[in-house]
């Protein structure tokens, strides 16, 4: 098997996960690892049903995992549930992967930006007693939360997997690559912004970001796409 296809990553598929299935069966790749945004219209497995036993399917959560009841049920409470890489770091295919789903909320924490709540626990705390909520709105589920970044901070791995993109796009975010710095990562894939760019930060940190329905390898060869052009950025 080649070294680079042995961990393979889907861009955003938006309910289509034929280009997935393809890379999977034509390159036979250890694991699999999805940057989110599914529109789930049944349970995750049943949607990698073809693939399921041919290799370990790992994932982080989009934005738009949260936009429904079902489309979250159909991901939090699937049978590849525990398949959730976020604020973690797994071991995959002797890989340390770290991982970092939902988005930047500007109700919770948007940097640059001081964060307007400290955590969970913090917002929940705050609310009124009339409208007090227990549990989180999908909205606030979705959210990075400034505490659980900065645990994820003091983790180490080689490579972080985000929905969110870092600073070498224009619609980035530098706490991503001071994450990435700090965890000691060297190749950062991301989605969300349905676009195959490879880019650097900090001069040594690769990023490559992965399009709706493309799959890459750990070299960022793009191996399924809608789109074959690549840009590269500095
Ligand atoms: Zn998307």
């Amino acid at each position: 098997m080649n070294q680079h296809s042995r961990i393979l990553f889907a861009g955003d598929p938006h309910g289509n996960f034929k280009p997935l299935i393809a890379a999977v069966h034509k390159y036979q790749p250890e694991a699999v690892i999805l940057l989110g945004d599914y529109d789930l219209e049944m349970p995750l497995e049943s949607c990698l049903q073809e693939i399921v036993n041919l290799t370990e399917i790992w994932w982080i959560a989009g934005n738009y995992d949260f936009e429904s009841p079902e489309k979250y049920n159909n991901l939090f409470h699937s049978a590849l549930s525990d398949k959730d890489l976020h604020l973690k770091v797994t071991k995959i295919a002797g890989l340390r992967v770290a991982g970092l789903g939902g988005i930047f909320l500007g109700r919770v924490w948007y940097p640059p930006q001081q964060p307007k709540w400290l955590g969970k626990q913090h917002y929940l705390y705050n609310q009124s007693v009339n409208i007090k909520r227990f549990d989180l709105s999908l909205k606030y589920k979705s959210a990075i939360w400034h505490d659980e970044f900065e645990i994820l901070k003091t983790l180490k791995a080689d490579i972080l997997v985000t929905h969110e993109a870092p600073g070498s796009h224009r619609y980035g975010f530098k706490a991503i690559d001071e994450l990435a710095i700090a965890m000691g990562v060297k190749n950062i894939f991301h989605g969300h912004l349905h676009e195959n760019y490879i880019g650097t930060i900090n001069k040594k940190i690769n990023v490559f970001g992965v399009a709706k329905n493309a799959v890459v390898d750990l070299g960022g060869n793009t191996l399924e796409s809608d789109n074959q052009a690549i840009q590269y950025l500095v």
